[in-house]
């Protein structure tokens, strides 16, 4: 049997965005995938439904077993004529054992690719505003473990040489070696007062850098508690973290936030989350299944009111099936709950001749107020609010209501769940995810909690939570507003 190829491929060092094109498309395409610990979840979820994932990180039973286990199972599958992908984080040829990997596969007369990935030495401190160099400051760059004791008289480390080294020095895997990497570049030479910068968890939302010096790094390190994965970073462009830093800027940086609408709508908001600096728990604790219905005969309202985008995107579906497109609402005036119900029609081609100032049913009916309505059509999910109908009803309207939609529990996974009850803050956008959140992930006793409108804060208050803050206007980016104004009013993160 011809032998598959064996793809060494870095993921870069957290963030999935520096993930690159070829390695996504690798990822993609793979049989199996054998991963490290340190590899962003979402470069895995490219993976085919087919692939096989394998965790080959470094276990209890120590490296070296890991490695050769890892050596075997690369073998094996590549034997067998899968496509392997050996999913490493940062690049794979800088302490990623990356060469010799790429040796075993020569050995064995295995085809194999090196995908070069964003290595962590120049990421962090980049995601940090350090310049690994700089004109003036630095002239050059090495990277280095300091996975071993420099204390060791078989070190195979030339400290001295280090010391001396005009340019840059990036420590990987040196945490623990902190004291006696600074005291070993301090011997050599080094000035006590040499800027250094640590950066924990780099390019992720949970980073952290601590600049310091020489003379004071290591003990401060340790009162900081910093932890592995971290960049130790020598030289004085270091210094210039102080004026460049950026990703810990963001308003939301170091705030968890987790999100419990459905999937399909969480994306947008995770992702705006996400751009300001917050980490985002993906929790849905909803989803929509669409509900049998007759769609009556249109021509025979004059009002078409829907109250949410799902409602919007059913309805045309609900179309589709029929055979008919947008020019069903012709001749309707159509009224939209909100600005998102609104955009959804938009995406259909229909705009919306009416959308109330405040995203609520009350505000629609206020909005309702001077126009006349002999027969309307209300959209909605099947547990929707009466108050419309009813507001409706009560002006003399003959009102129907067409539900085409529910809403249902999305389970939750235990991990998730306990991820989502860690945050800062817990965002609830509906009285839909308040109920069938706090069903799956029982009290919630910690995070702040942020309510999207009235509706939402009445469910969790009838759940006994009083809502933190309530989003004014009651929408999406009401709701972002409301969590930068908290996070701004200097309420720490947890
Ligand atoms: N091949 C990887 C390095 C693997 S060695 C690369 O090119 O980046 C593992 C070490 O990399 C960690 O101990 C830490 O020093 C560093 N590292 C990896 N990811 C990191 C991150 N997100 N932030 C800071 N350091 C990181």
């Amino acid at each position: 049997m011809k032998p598959g190829t064996v793809y060494l491929v870095g993921a870069g060092p957290g963030d999935p965005g520096l993930l690159t094109l070829r390695a996504a498309e690798l990822i993609a395409r793979a049989d199996v995938i054998l991963h490290d610990r340190l590899i962003p979840a979402e470069a895995l979820a490219g993976a085919g439904p087919g692939a096989e994932l394998v965790y080959v990180g470094k276990q209890g039973g120590g490296e070296q077993v890991a490695q050769d286990e890892t050596q075997r199972l690369l073998l094996e599958h590549a034997r067998a004529g899968r496509t392997v992908v050996r999913l490493k984080g940062g690049d794979p040829f800088v302490f990623g054992r990356g060469g010799e990997e790429a040796l075993l596969c020569r050995e064995a007369g295995i085809p194999f690719e090196v995908v070069p990935g964003i290595t962590a030495g120049i990421a962090a401190p980049a995601y940090a505003g350090i310049p690994v160099t700089q004109r003036e400051l630095a002239s050059g760059v090495a990277f280095v473990t300091g996975h071993e004791d420099p204390a060791k008289p078989e070190s195979a480390l030339d400290w001295p040489a280090l010391a001396a080294f005009p340019g840059t020095l990036v420590f990987y895997m040196g945490v623990r070696a902190l004291p006696r990497i600074a005291e070993q570049l301090m011997d050599g030479g080094r000035p006590a007062s040499e800027p250094v910068a640590v950066i924990e968890r780099g390019t992720l939302p949970g980073q952290r850098t601590l600049l310091a010096t020489l003379s004071d790094v290591a003990e401060r390190a340790s009162a900081e508690g910093i932890r592995a994965p971290a960049i130790t970073l020598v030289g004085p462009v270091a210094g210039l973290g102080e004026q460049l830093t950026w990703l810990e800027q963001r308003p939301l940086h170091g705030r968890t936030i987790a999100v419990t609408r459905a999937r399909p709508q969480a994306s947008a908001l995770a992702a705006r989350l996400r751009e300001l600096g917050a980490e985002v728990v993906e929790a849905p604790a909803i989803r929509t299944v669409a509900i049998e219905a007759e769609l009556p005969e249109l021509e025979r309202y004059d009002l078409v009111c829907l109250t949410s985008p799902n409602g919007v995107h059913a309805l045309f579906e609900r179309f589709g099936a029929a055979g008919l497109d947008a020019r069903a609402l012709a001749g309707r005036r159509v009224a939209a709950i909100g600005p998102g119900t609104a955009r959804a029609l938009a995406e259909h081609g229909v705009r919306a001749d009416l959308v109330p100032e405040r995203a609520v049913a009350e505000g629609l009916v206020e909005a309702l107020a001077g126009v006349a309505v002999t027969r309307a059509l209300v959209v909605r999910a099947r547990e929707g609010r009466e108050l419309l109908p009813e507001a409706l009803r009560a002006r003399g309207a003959e009102v129907d209501v067409l539900a085409l939609y529910e809403t249902v529990a999305e389970p939750l996974d235990e991990q998730t769940a306990r991820a989502a009850a860690g945050a800062d803050y817990v965002t609830f956008t509906s009285a839909s995810t308040v109920r069938f959140f706090l069903a799956a992930a029982g009290a919630l006793d910690g995070p702040r909690i942020v309510s999207i409108g009235p509706a939402t804060s009445t469910a969790l208050r009838e759940a006994g939570l009083e809502p933190d803050m309530e989003a004014d206007p009651h929408t999406p980016e009401g709701l972002v507003d409301a969590l930068l104004a908290d996070a701004a009013s200097g309420a720490p993160p947890r």
